[in-house]
């Protein structure tokens, strides 16, 4: 099935044109500052098309939709000729709210409930939409299917994913935990159980995506039990650019004294702490790391931070589940940093998660799903290829073909 996938961001839009049965990606594009007066996209039919670049300034996001499906169908080299090749069209939504526990089909019953989640995800929601609507108006025969970072995360008790707060803020604004990252969480649980021959039904699993943006989840029997992403993307783990867990009082102070307004905090908390904010040098984990190998202390600092709280975040979901049967490490610094799965795993073979330092330093396995624990570690550790685009396409053409995707 020919599956287009939207990812649209604040101001970015991702698209890919997947063919799910062979799971090839055929083409690629990445619009960036959108509605800027400089704004760029770029677009590449794959395996070997060469990457075109095209301005795009001041252009809306559903208008860059538009380029994107223009261009498809009339640059050459394009696998399609017309857009009716399209089967399927496959949208990644931030946040499902309450309403979705699950990716489903797009429809005059869905959509409206969709759109109730926008308060949620101001940033993301409303873009994402905006792309559902245009496509619908454009090619309305086409089936479209939501995928929501919050869906798998929906089976979290109560207990989980309510905060200590008067009980009016939840049942005024929602204000509740509903984690991120759900798709990626999913697969990999799903991936360490293949690994390891087993029904995930009667498996404990801790996944952690360490990309960019991180987040961990407590898997037990297939569903997710406890996630470190909250309300939003901030909760949780020191990441790229935002800070994490901290004290709430510290945002309160901070503003008194710098006298800052809302959004300025907001932006300190997301785009200026973390990796970022330690190291003073970089939010990408490659640079903070050979900055520290060259004997920087501040990058040194912030990678001591990083692990801490990787660490801390999987010994407490260990202390939660009943059992725990494997660990697994995606996205971008779990997939490709030896030296912090070491650091990381160096700390918790105590509870039996046994780190193999072959497995775990050899490179020519990158890309390739695999076990990095000893033979008999009691909890073994994976580490999996975090594809989202993908598995967005594998959702969508499931329930167009009228599968169950829970
Ligand atoms: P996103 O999709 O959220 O942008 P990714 O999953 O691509 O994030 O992860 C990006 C992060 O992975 C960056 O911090 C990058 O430095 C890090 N990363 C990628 N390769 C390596 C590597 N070999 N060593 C350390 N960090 C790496």
């Amino acid at each position: 099935m020919l599956v287009l996938v939207v990812n649209a961001g604040s101001s970015t839009l991702k698209c890919q044109l997947i063919e799910t049965d062979g799971k090839k990606s055929l083409m690629k594009s990445l619009a960036e500052k959108i509605g800027q007066s400089d704004a760029t996209m770029s677009l590449q039919f794959l395996p070997d098309g060469q990457k075109k670049r095209y301005a795009i300034g001041g252009v809306s996001i559903d208008r860059c939709l538009e380029k994107v499906l223009e261009l498809m169908v009339s640059e050459p080299g394009s696998p399609i000729s017309s857009l009716e090749d399209l089967d399927a069209i496959g949208n990644r939504i931030v946040s499902g709210g309450e309403y979705f526990d699950r990716s489903v089909i797009i429809d005059d019953e869905t959509f409206p409930l969709i759109r109730k989640c926008e308060a949620l995800a101001p940033l993301h929601n409303p873009p994402a939409d905006t792309c559902i609507k245009m496509m619908r108006r454009m090619l309305p025969e086409t089936p479209q299917v939501a995928v929501f970072d919050t869906a798998f995360h929906q089976s979290m008790p109560a207990k989980a994913f309510m905060y200590p707060l008067p009980m009016k803020y939840y049942e005024k604004y929602h204000i509740r935990r509903y984690g991120a990252h759900g798709t990626s969480h999913r697969y990999a649980a799903q991936r360490a159980a293949d690994m390891m021959h087993r029904n995930i039904k009667h498996m404990g699993v801790i996944t952690c995506h360490l990309g960019s943006g991180g987040s961990i989840c407590a898997v037990e029997g297939g569903k997710s039990i406890d996630t470190t992403m909250g309300f939003t993307p901030l909760d949780g783990l020191m990441m790229g650019t935002r800070s994490g867990s901290l004290d709430p009082a510290i945002v309160t102070y901070v503003m008194r004294h710098e006298r800052l307004t809302y959004d300025e905090m907001d932006r300190i908390l997301n785009k200026q702490s973390g990796i970022l904010g330690i190291s003073g040098t970089s939010a990408d984990m490659r640079d903070v790391t050979e900055a520290a190998h060259a004997g920087d202390e501040r990058a040194q600092l912030a990678i001591d931070m990083y692990v801490h709280a990787v660490q801390k975040a999987i010994g407490s979901y260990y202390a939660l589940m009943t059992h725990t049967d494997a660990v697994v490490l995606t996205a971008g610094i779990g997939e490709n940093s030896a030296e912090l799965r070491e650091r990381i795993f160096a700390g918790l073979a105590h509870m039996g998660m046994i780190l193999d330092k072959e497995r775990n330093d050899f490179t020519g396995a990158i890309g390739e799903d695999r076990i990095v624990s000893i033979d008999d570690s009691p909890i073994k550790i994976f580490v999996v290829t975090a594809d989202e685009e993908m598995r967005i396409a594998r959702d969508t053409a499931a329930l167009v073909m009228g599968e169950d995707v829970h």
